[in-house]
């Protein structure tokens, strides 16, 4: 994906606006409330502008400048850009939206509420609010199954479990909850040559063997070669041939030939780090969220930072985060 120098024009508009490279290049362009709506709209409907109505979906509609809505003439409703997005009933424009995207998608280790609301000249909890929203956008929306190998591990975020043997698993696994940790599992395609393997990670309610196991079954291609740890969760994945399980008993050494789970255990230290260095500590209700930055950063990683930020923009279409669902006030 190339998008340096593409020009993005749509008949709304005499901008014509281009994929910035750069901070130093995204400042003005979505800096600028006219061109960053202009930006939006020539992501969102690259072939033409559509009624986002349920059922409606009309392309025969027509733009009401002042008010930047469009009126559909079949369905007669208006809408504008921001309906069934992550930035609906935001009173925000694009110009904040966008470079909040932009830092968020492009900050290795995150970035705090606090730090957008400064750059940003919003509230920390507008800018709270809204790193939620995006954060919602950055979850991939692709359920493919990973091919092998692939590396499972499971870890715990929040606090003093730095590191456990089987032992000490087995005696604070079912504890977690109490002391205010959370179980996160991550499955990681390993990356060849060619191909740059895939992350998925989520938080577990345990991590049992019903729960690990049924985690691998729905993420990984059967038949796959699958790397773990000792922890008996794993116990059983090379029954009925269903994958070929490979095991590095960490009490006793770490790698064995290609037998290693290093590639998912650097994925836990980099979310670890964002989560501890920059999030202090997020209530559990919210981390899944944060595993679904840092996924997203993860996935992304061959791209430039001019060409992560589209994506999210584009995943942003279809997805709705209300203040009242994220504070569980529903
Ligand atoms: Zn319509």
């Amino acid at each position: 994906m190339t998008h340096s120098g593409l020009l993005l024009q749509n008949k709304y508009t005499a901008h014509k606006v281009t994929y910035p490279r750069t901070l130093a290049e995204a400042i003005p362009t979505y800096g600028d409330p006219e061109k960053a709506h202009a930006f939006v709209v020539a992501l969102r409907w690259p072939s033409g502008v559509a009624c986002p109505r349920h059922g409606c979906g009309s392309a025969n509609v027509h733009f009401i400048a002042t008010r930047k809505t469009w009126r559909c003439n079949d369905c007669k409703r208006q809408f504008s850009a921001k309906v069934g997005t992550i930035f609906e009933e935001s009173p925000l424009g694009y110009d904040k939206w966008l470079l909040a995207i932009w830092l968020i998608t492009n900050a290795k280790n995150g970035i705090s509420s606090c730090e957008i609301a400064r750059s940003l000249n919003v509230t920390q909890k507008t800018a709270w609010f809204m790193l939620h929203r995006i954060r919602a956008a950055m979850k991939s929306g692709t359920f493919e199954k990973l091919a092998g190998p692939v590396e499972a591990d499971e870890t715990f975020v929040g606090g003093i479990f730095k590191s456990m043997n089987n032992k000490r698993k087995a005696r604070v696994g079912r504890a977690w909850s109490e002391r205010g940790k959370v179980a996160v599992m991550g499955i990681v395609q390993r990356s060849t040559e060619d191909h740059k393997g895939k992350v998925r990670a989520f938080v577990v309610p345990f991590i049992e063997g019903g729960v690990l196991k049924g985690a691998i079954r729905k993420h990984v291609m059967a038949g796959a070669e699958v790397h773990t740890d000792g922890w008996k969760g794993y116990k059983g994945l090379d029954s009925d041939e269903a994958y070929i399980h490979h095991v590095i008993d960490h009490a006793y050494e770490y790698v064995r030939g290609n037998v290693h789970t290093n590639s998912i255990e650097s994925f836990f230290s980099v979310l670890k780090r964002t989560i501890k260095g920059t999030y202090i500590a997020p209530r559990p209700q919210h981390l899944q969220r944060y595993i679904e930055e840092q996924v997203h950063r993860f996935n992304e990683r061959e791209k430039t930072d001019g060409e992560r930020f589209p994506v999210v923009v584009k995943q942003a279409d279809g997805v709705r985060l209300t203040y009242k669902k994220l504070t569980g006030k529903d």
